[in-house]
């Protein structure tokens, strides 16, 4: 738990958000600014600030949190078409929300490379 950190406070529904997964050790959550039909941002529950801070001990969360969007994406019916997963990583990555994060896009193409 991270005060000042925005995911912290929808993890402790301090900040409202439409929460669509749980499990013991993540969270899914609609994007407020979708840049797609269908954007979720999928967290830990534990405070890492990004991809570069990940240890070995917290590793097995980002695995089970991939699980996690591919049970989510075939239950939603999303893999038929396609989706894309983003991590970003730092300012060169585009990371604006310092608590580590994986977006889940779908319901339309994503082109390669992305901008
Ligand atoms: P990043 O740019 O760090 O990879 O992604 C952060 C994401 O968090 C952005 O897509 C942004 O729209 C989303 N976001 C920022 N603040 C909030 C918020 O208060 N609620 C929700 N649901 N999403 C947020
Ligand atoms: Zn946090």
């Amino acid at each position: 738990m991270s005060e000042s950190c925005i995911f912290c406070k929808i993890l402790n529904k301090e900040i409202p958000s439409e929460i669509v997964f749980e499990d013991e050790v993540s969270i899914g959550f609609s994007d407020r600014f979708p840049v797609s039909p269908t954007h979720v941002l999928f967290i830990p529950k534990k405070h890492i600030e990004s991809l570069d801070k990940l240890t070995e001990e917290d590793s097995g969360v980002v695995g089970r949190i991939f699980m996690n969007i591919s049970k989510f994406a075939r239950e939603k019916g999303l893999n038929g078409d396609g989706y894309r997963v983003v991590n970003n990583m730092g300012s060169n990555g585009g990371q604006t929300v310092f608590h580590i994060h994986f977006h889940l896009l779908a319901g339309r193409a994503h082109a390669w490379p992305p901008g």
